[in-house]
């Protein structure tokens, strides 16, 4: 249950101040149910507890706690997880400000490793200057006609700019400074924050002069930087943005993030587009789940940060060679957080059109449909990298798979990185008849065992897609139900829920989890349950037919192998003649 709990990259970076020995303790003095019940009422359920999911809207109660495992699971959301990530979830807090939370309840005071070299002791008063100036545009916006036209220009509503504290920096060279130095900022401060700018010879001077201003805040709401939209005619780039800071740290923030957790309770998917108007553009037409990268590419750290609030993101690019090119920098960079739970796509808007322009001309349903229609990031790899190649070729083929191994190695270990692999092993006709069959391990083995079969991945995915959609049970051939069925022994938890689909065909996954009990198994089967479906219905129903196929396969070469080796040992040899043909006529070696 701990390795839930391993904070990610990001988290790891700021969690190193907290020393894991502390963390550590705190999750073994808390108590899931206190945490919990002291938010959402909490009935005891025989071992545990349930109530009311705050994390989805519902009328009976499915989510529940185990005081034994120290663990909730929403039956009906499938949200799940420790004290630690029902906080964070809950309070909408990062990872270090939960541990901070369960410490002061459990009256704990957070030690902190000075030692750290991470570790810089933020100046708070960069956050008021910050803060300060915030105001000040907000104020300035309101007699500043100029830019109030521009907004009315663009369609948005007052409602939309106080949403997203949008301001106005006046045209003067030292308003923002003034203004703050009357609430007693320093000079010194204001450049820290990079709201000044410090020439060579000296003079100090505001950094956003005559622009719309566009407040950046950090996943607690706190302002930690600036975009600035020219509005006059004067030099200077279109679009400027606060310097790196003590508290701005660009490859990290993701602008529109906690106005799109402010607004949403839950986050379905995150959309990525390019600048603040496109944010503030989508949220004017209804789209509250924009956000955008601070004048840098979508990376890494981004894309972390992404999947911590949602498994699905989109990302908007504009239809020309520059926007093709973003999205493949944006695809290398998000291979290594994929996994199948994630899911990245990308939509490619007509030349010459931007989110923004696009939902004001042509509204927000062209806009939608537009999300519909976006293209899996993983196809659009294996498209990008056959391009120009041709895949009849034995030659295109090896090419191919040249290209496309490094990528696949990009994607962690895990369903998602096998599906890829047999997928281009597939394209580069590796999978093909009469073509060399991979000489991967589970090919190999001569003779799976029992335990081989009913612990493979396969029957594991195939235990996964059942528990997702029991009602695939019926989807299967009557004569692969009956050969399953006969397999039971063999397959184990796999065959344990056929018997119990065989039995009850209307079973959901409650009734199936409530079957099986506590114990290790249900473990198992909440594990495997709580995943969120990649693909649609149809593909899962065609994987597990195409799946149980070969594990019935599987199981009859064992068969087979283990019967002649019997005969074989009771020098019963002739007889073995029964069994090979049937051996060197399968496709499998
Ligand atoms: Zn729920």
């Amino acid at each position: 249950m701990l390795c839930s709990l391993v904070p990610s990259a990001t988290d790891v970076f700021v969690a190193g101040l907290i020393p894991q020995s502390f963390i550590n303790d705190l999750i073994d003095r808390a108590d899931i149910v206190d945490v919990i019940d002291g938010r959402v009422p909490l009935k005891k359920t025989g071992k545990n507890y349930s109530g009311l999911c705050p994390f989805h809207d519902e009328k009976s109660p499915s989510f529940s706690v185990s005081p034994n495992k120290q663990f909730f699971h929403c039956f009906g959301c499938q949200e799940s997880g420790t004290a630690l990530t029902f906080l964070m979830k809950y309070e909408r807090v990062e990872f270090v400000e939960a541990v901070e939370m369960l410490a002061k309840d459990l009256g704990l005071t957070v030690p902190r490793e000075k030692s750290n070299r991470n570790y810089v002791e933020v100046d708070q008063s960069i956050y008021q200057a910050l803060e300060g100036a915030e105001r000040f545009y907000r104020q300035q916006l309101r007699g500043a006609e100029v830019a109030v036209a521009y907004l009315k220009g663009r369609a948005l509503t007052g409602v939309t700019a106080r949403d997203f504290g949008i301001g106005y920096a006046p045209e003067g060279w030292h308003s923002v400074s003034e203004a703050l130095d009357a609430d007693g900022i320093s000079s010194e401060t204001l450049l820290q924050a990079g709201l000044t700018i410090k020439n060579d010879s000296g003079r100090i001077y505001d950094r956003f002069r005559h622009r719309i201003v566009f407040p950046i805040r950090d996943v607690r709401g706190r302002v930690i930087g600036f975009g600035g939209r020219k509005l006059g005619d004067e030099e200077g780039p279109k679009y400027l943005n606060s310097p790196e800071t003590a508290v701005f740290a660009k490859g990290q923030e993701l602008y529109g993030l906690y106005e799109a957790r402010k607004a949403l309770r839950s986050i379905d998917r995150l959309l990525v587009v390019e600048g603040y108007m496109d944010v503030v553009a989508l949220a004017q037409g209804g789209f509250r789940n924009a956000v955008a990268t601070l004048g840098t590419a979508t990376g890494e750290a981004h894309y972390r940060k992404l999947y911590r609030y949602t498994d699905e993101v989109i990302c908007c690019f504009d239809g020309d060679k520059a926007g093709r090119s973003a999205a493949w920098r944006a695809l290398e960079s998000a291979l290594p957080v994929l996994d199948e739970h994630r899911s990245l796509k990308f939509v490619f808007l007509p030349d010459g059109e931007d989110p923004d322009s696009l939902v004001r001309d042509q509204g927000a349903e062209a806009f939608d449909q537009f999300l519909r229609n976006a293209t899996p990031g993983i196809e659009y790899l294996l498209k990008k990298l056959g391009e120009g190649l041709d895949l009849q070729s034995l030659d295109g083929r090896a090419r191919f798979m040249g290209l496309a191994n490094p990528y696949v190695e990009k994607i962690p270990d895990g369903i998602l990185k096998d599906l890829v692999k047999s997928r281009v092993r597939e394209i580069g006709g590796m999978a093909m008849p009469g073509a060399t069959a991979p000489k991967t391990q589970s090919s190999r083995r001569a003779a799976p065992g029992v335990e081989g079969v009913a612990g493979s991945t396969l029957a594991q995915r195939m235990l996964s897609i059942l528990l997702k959609v029991p009602a695939l049970w019926r989807a299967l051939d009557a004569n692969v139900q009956q050969a399953m069925l006969a397999q039971r022994q063999d397959l184990g938890l796999l065959g344990e829920l056929a018997a119990f689909l065989n039995d009850h065909p209307e079973a959901d996954v409650n009734e199936i989890l409530m079957v099986v009990g506590e114990g290790s198994e249900q473990a198992q089967l909440i594990e495997l349950a709580k995943k969120p479906l990649a693909l649609n219905e149809d593909a899962w129903r065609q994987e597990l037919i195409d799946g149980c196929a070969s594990l019935l396969r599987q199981r009859e070469k064992t068969r087979r192998l283990q019967r002649s080796a019997e005969l074989r040992e009771r020098g019963e040899e002739e007889k073995i003649r029964d069994y090979l043909p049937q051996f060197t006529s399968g496709e499998d070696p």
